[in-house]
């Protein structure tokens, strides 16, 4: 069977593939991979622009274990098996009176898969879906079943982002909040009176987030005009904030109100790939004007935005927001178009902010960099030797940077 990821600039051919119906199943696969000496990886839903999934071994099929499995409104706390999709947790969480505190553009990824590579959506008040979770029940390369949650910090914070090397994850348990409504607030804005408010947009607002679009044909992507001004000197501006129950529901494009899980997830066509990387919050207007001043320059023809989201703090040990607030910066553009050298620009621009990147997307880390800016990567590696010390859970992809 030949695998191939959404977007379908992934593609590989895996000796074996298994779909376990539950966790002793898993338990059994792994158990007689490990006895083969043959790779075990599992797919989510695709979604990773990067190599994540690729396997020479034994591919994992979770989707039979979907679903969320129980809610606790007094501790906010939702528990899910790992094929469960996003908007899975939707109706359950409401109806308990809970909703996921926040999410990011899409909402078609199976949630070990998102929390597996740091997955967020906008607003420095929250973290990514990784930071929020609090139990990870995962089956070791031994074949053991490992509960791990906060009486094991430095395991959870290991298994928090994990790009699927620890091993397999069978189920979650996620810090929640209340159900909220959101209002949104979007439209155009000038690039210099974003960047002149910029500390008050990400202070102000649930959510902010925006596309700088770099040419008059980005407009096409979001049916937008300049009215007379043009296109690159502005910003389409993204704002969500919370409302109580007395503000209506509203459908006005652009001003909605509703639940918040109607208000987030937007929907994209698979025509892109994505590099996205994390630069410190308080160095954000600084990298925002070069990345600016490069794209303008570099790749004047390509109509991809510019997206611009940030993301709070937390301590997973291979998280881009470990023990910082982050800008998220991320660059797009058509599969098969040779935009490599652009993307390696990125990099090295980025670079010099010490941005760390995001595991689904495109990414030119090394070891040496993941050494110098991830200040608990080598306690990272340290734990996956120890719970996996042939190896059996890492690729090609991943050996260079984590063996
Ligand atoms: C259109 C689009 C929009 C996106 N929007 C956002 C966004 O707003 N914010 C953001 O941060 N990212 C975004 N992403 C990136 C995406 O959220 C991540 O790449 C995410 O990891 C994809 O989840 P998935 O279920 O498809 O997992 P996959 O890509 O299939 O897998 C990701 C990793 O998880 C591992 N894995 C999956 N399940 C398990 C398991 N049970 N046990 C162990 N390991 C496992 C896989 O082996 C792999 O290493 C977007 C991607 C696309 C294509």
């Amino acid at each position: 069977m030949t695998w191939t990821n959404w977007v379908g600039n992934q593609t590989f051919t895996p000796a074996a593939t298994a779909t376990p119906r539950d966790e002793e199943e898993v338990v059994r696969l792994v158990s007689s991979a490990a006895r083969r000496g043959q790779g075990v990886r599992v797919a989510g839903a695709g979604h990773s622009f990067t190599p994540v999934v690729q396997c020479d071994g034994l591919l994992l099929d979770m989707n039979a274990l979907r679903g969320v499995v129980a809610t606790d409104p007094a501790r906010r706390r939702a528990t899910a098996l790992p094929a469960t999709r996003i908007h899975d947790f939707y109706e359950p969480l409401w109806e308990a009176g809970l909703a996921l505190r926040n999410q990011g553009d899409i909402d078609t990824q199976q949630i070990a898969g998102a929390v597996a590579t740091g997955t967020h959506g906008s607003g420095v008040r929250h973290t990514s879906l990784s930071g929020a979770v609090r139990g990870v029940r995962l089956v070791t390369a031994s074949g053991e079943v490992r509960d791990i949650g906060e009486d094991e910090p430095g395991l959870l914070h290991a298994a928090q982002v994990s790009v699927g090397m620890l091993g397999v994850v069978t189920q979650l348990e996620l810090e929640v909040t209340e159900a909220y409504r959101l209002r949104e607030d979007v439209g155009l804005r000038s690039w210099d009176d974003v960047l002149e408010h910029w500390d008050q947009l990400v202070a102000d607002h649930r959510h902010f987030g925006m596309f700088w679009l770099p040419t008059e044909e980005s407009g096409a992507l979001y049916n937008l005009d300049g009215h007379g001004a043009r296109l690159q000197d502005q910003c389409y501006v993204k704002v969500y904030d919370e409302v109580g129950a007395d503000v209506p529901d509203d459908e006005t494009v652009g001003h909605r109100v509703d639940r918040c899980y109607r208000i987030y997830p937007m929907v994209y066509d698979p025509n892109f790939h994505e590099l996205e990387y994390f630069v410190a919050l308080d160095r954000a207007p600084e990298a925002l004007r070069a990345m600016r001043e490069l794209m303008l320059r570099s790749l004047p023809d390509s109509i991809y935005p510019l997206e611009v989201r940030t993301v709070g703090p937390d301590e997973a040990f291979l998280s881009s927001q470990y023990g910082t607030p982050t800008v998220v910066i991320s660059v797009s553009g058509t599969p098969g178009t040779d935009y490599w050298g652009y993307l390696r620009s990125v990099d090295a621009l980025l670079a010099d902010f010490d941005a760390r990147v995001h595991w689904g997307k495109l990414h030119f880390l090394t070891r040496e960099r993941l050494l110098a800016l991830y200040p608990r990567a080598e306690e990272f590696i340290a734990l996956r030797r120890e719970l996996d010390p042939q190896g059996m859970f890492l690729n090609d992809h991943l050996r260079p940077l984590f063996e």
